[in-house]
């Protein structure tokens, strides 16, 4: 995980948007308006908590920009959040929603708190005062949440729920990520960890490198850690070797078998001290000797204090921000194929999208339909990144970035804000 000298993350999102924008020379006053959310909201969220104490708890609403489309983008739960985090969070679901052509914007929200110490009943009560709050700026066509780091379809329904009281009938269509039973879409569960399978195995045919039995990492067994566990031993044959979360990592070089970690996990809250794994730190995992690296925990994972040690051929990001752009420029000159952020964890957002459309044709699909549709958007998107990356000889977010940006650029002038 992070260490002490951590970079403001939408500093860093800043840098990211200032490197490509120069590289196609995009207009000053595009950048310009590029570079600052349009919207937020910072609310102070009283709860009152199972001993009778009622506590303030604080959290944002960022709309990024909404030129292609309705903001779109998660919210956090998470004690170190920021208003900075949310911001680079909500500019890179900008990004994200451009690169894989959905019609849709960017946005996060997050809120300062520690969804591990709270009970089901906290955490219902933050849930819905919170959209008590920022629901003011939601809707179909303004801005539609969805989960991200420790919020929940459960957390969904709730305040989907409460949203559906504001406005006095049911509008669920307002959050994406629900549960099945209140117009989920079927593949949302996995589908951030599925992109992002997707992106590795297309990376691994450009490379030539043949991924059955090869070894991987993940650091963070989160939903799309534990997803991409299970789909990388389904879909592609590796061996997971190392996972982590917050509480330890674990190394086992036979691989760990899914279900088994699965019910550990359940059983003791952390896959710390699994059977028949030998413990690691956090630092060792991420210079493993293995053939794909997935950070999948939160920014900040991959910087100059590490890059130049990172092993993995392939660096797959399904965390947001977890590389540093000075680590990126490291990992580049050395060689390793990184699948930015942009894309690998665009699968969450794209079936998502896959969601707001069954809502609001009252149309259903079947798994197998949302499996293909994903496939399509992903291969779009991965064939325009790479296009970019040869046009421009630049490494993969710098191309990923030109790609969205140009989007982005094209639906502000079309709309005459520029
Ligand atoms: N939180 C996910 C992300 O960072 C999904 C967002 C969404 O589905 O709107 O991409």
């Amino acid at each position: 995980m992070a260490g002490l000298t951590k970079e403001n993350p939408f500093d860093i999102a800043r840098r990211q948007l200032d490197a490509a924008a120069g590289i196609i020379g995009l207009d000053a006053e595009v950048l310009e308006l590029l570079r600052w959310p349009m919207r937020e909201m910072h609310v102070t969220i009283p709860v009152k908590m199972d001993d009778g104490a009622v506590r303030a708890f604080h959290g944002f609403r960022v709309q990024y920009n909404d030129a292609r489309g309705p903001n779109k983008g998660g919210i956090r739960f998470h004690p170190d959040e920021t208003i900075d985090t949310v911001r680079a969070l909500a500019a890179w679901m900008t990004w994200k929603t451009a690169v894989m052509d959905i019609p849709l914007g960017g946005a996060k929200g997050g809120v300062i708190c520690n969804p591990k110490t709270m009970s089901p009943g906290e955490l219902e009560r933050l849930s819905r005062s919170y959209i008590r709050q920022v629901g003011r700026l939601l809707d179909l066509e303004k801005d539609v949440p969805a989960p991200d780091v420790y919020t929940t379809p459960q957390i969904m329904a709730w305040m989907a729920d409460e949203y559906s009281f504001m406005q006095g009938h049911n509008d669920f269509g307002v959050i994406t990520g629900k549960p099945l039973a209140l117009g989920g879409s079927l593949g949302r569960g996995d589908a951030t960890a599925r992109g992002g399978i997707i992106c590795i195995r297309e990376a691994a045919k450009m490379l030539g490198i043949n991924l059955r039995g090869k070894p991987a990492a993940i650091n963070g067994f989160g939903n799309a850690g534990a997803f991409a566990h299970k789909l990388a031993v389904e879909l592609l044959g590796m061996k997971v070797v190392a996972v982590s979360d917050s509480k330890g990592s674990i190394y086992n070089p036979d691989g760990f078998d899914h279900q088994a970690l699965m019910e550990y996990k359940k059983q003791h809250g952390s896959v710390a001290d699994f059977p028949g794994s030998t413990p690691l730190t956090d630092a060792g995992l991420l210079e493993l000797d293995v053939t794909v690296l997935i950070p999948a925990a939160l920014e900040d994972e991959i910087s100059c204090r590490n890059a130049r040690n990172i092993q993995a051929k392939i660096v797959a990001e399904l965390a947001n921000g977890p590389t540093t752009p000075e680590a990126d420029k490291i990992l580049h000159e050395r060689g390793v194929y990184l699948i930015p952020d942009l894309l690998c964890n665009a699968g969450g957002v794209t079936v998502s999208y896959f969601e707001m459309v069954q809502n609001a044709s009252g149309w259903y699909w079947e798994e197998e339909v949302v499996h293909r549709q994903l496939e399509k958007k992903m291969a779009a998107a991965i064939k325009a990144v790479h296009q970019a990356a040869v046009q421009y000889s630049v490494d993969n977010r710098t191309a990923a970035m030109i790609v969205a940006i140009r989007r982005v650029a094209e639906a502000m002038k079309l709309r005459g804000w520029v």
